[in-house]
């Protein structure tokens, strides 16, 4: 890489919705990345107080970037619902919760959690959005000062992005207000499955769950164990769909042994920043990781408490609970 004699304040490496958010700029997302596609999940509904905390104000972040952006047709969805809704969340029983959501078979005892902030964001159009304004155009792999090791407990998810056909067009759809839900401890896999209403191709809804891989083996799977487990899941849940998916889009995260980030200064370099290990479920957090981020390599005092997020956690002696993502 060509060496520049330019000095700089602040560099960001990386143009994911992070590296985008916490200084604007200028790239086309991909798919070796983790924030390209057009829909994530974003929601309240975190065990964790620091989370929710973040995601109150990861809120209004969104909003004021929708009126920046001046297009937000999703987060205009979410905020008819916040209006809609009194109360953030609802417990429902199996039969209530086919009287407001038909067409889904819950399993016998099983109740759900309804999260009426919770809703689609639009990642794509978030990601062209925070970078609109561009400050700079770095095409260049730099080299990175600090890697998230196995060692330390951290592994990397492939996920098999599955786009299933419903059987009447829009059964599961957006304008049906069909919502976002998270299986936990579904009879089918070991982890959570996931779905988004069909909204970013006509007809098709997303259902998706997750395998551990190598960065190397994501292209050359052959074991299609993770897809059998959804095409009984969705035979089972979901009748309205066809229990085949129509299109599959692989792509990956990296997960971190507790599932919480690693938002750190880097132990040797002080004047490192790192924003990494979001699980697969950063994307949500966005615009306040981008903010705090800056905040950190502006040397300010972050508007959070960084400590579960501090890299330090990971000593070998430490205990990690597991917990659910998207
Ligand atoms: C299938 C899937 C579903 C998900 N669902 C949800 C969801 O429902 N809700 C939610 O909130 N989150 C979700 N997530 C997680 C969310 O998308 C990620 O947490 C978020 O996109 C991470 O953004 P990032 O900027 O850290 O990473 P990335 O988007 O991966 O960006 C990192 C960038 O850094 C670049 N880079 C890496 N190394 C270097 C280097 N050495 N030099 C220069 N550049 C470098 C990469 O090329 C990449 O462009 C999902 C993720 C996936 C993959």
């Amino acid at each position: 890489m060509e060496m520049s004699s330019e000095i700089y304040d602040c560099i960001v490496i990386g143009a994911g919705i992070q590296g985008s958010a916490g200084q604007k700029q200028f790239v086309l997302p991909h798919s070796r990345g983790s924030s390209h596609g057009q829909t994530r999940v974003i929601r309240k509904t975190y065990e964790e107080d620091f989370y929710v905390q973040m995601m109150q104000e990861s809120y209004e972040l969104w909003a004021q970037l929708e009126r920046e952006a001046g297009n937000g047709e999703g987060f205009s969805h979410l905020k008819a619902t916040m209006q809609r809704h009194k109360i953030p969340t609802v417990f429902l029983e199996k039969q209530e919760f086919s009287q407001h959501i038909p067409n889904v078979n819950l399993t016998d005892g099983n109740g759900a959690l309804i999260d009426t902030h919770a809703g689609v964001l639009y990642a794509d159009r978030a990601l062209r959005a925070v970078q609109v304004n561009k400050i700079w155009l770095q095409t260049s792999l730099l080299k990175a000062p600090f890697t998230l090791s196995r060692e330390y407990g951290h592994f990397l998810v492939k996920i098999n992005v599955c786009y299933w056909k419903e059987k009447i067009p829009g059964t599961y759809s957006v304008g049906q207000r069909f919502p976002c839900f998270i299986e936990m401890e579904s009879k089918e896999g070991e982890y959570d499955i996931y779905g988004l209403p069909s909204n970013e191709y006509p007809g098709l809804m997303k259902v998706s769950d997750r395998r551990d891989t190598e960065p190397d083996e994501r292209d050359k799977q052959t074991d299609r164990g993770d897809i059998d487990i959804l095409v009984r899941y969705v035979t089972r849940c979901l009748p309205g769909l066809v229990p085949v998916p129509a299109v599959v889009e692989s792509c990956m995260y990296m997960v971190t042994p507790d599932r919480n980030f690693v938002l750190d200064s880097h132990s040797t370099y002080g004047n490192t920043i790192i924003g990494a290990g979001f699980s697969g479920h950063g994307l949500k957090f966005g615009p306040i990781i981008g903010k705090l981020l800056s905040q950190l390599a502006m040397g300010q005092v972050p508007s959070y408490d960084l400590s579960p997020f501090r890299i330090q956690r990971f000593m070998p002696d430490r205990h990690f609970e597991s917990k659910s993502i998207q």
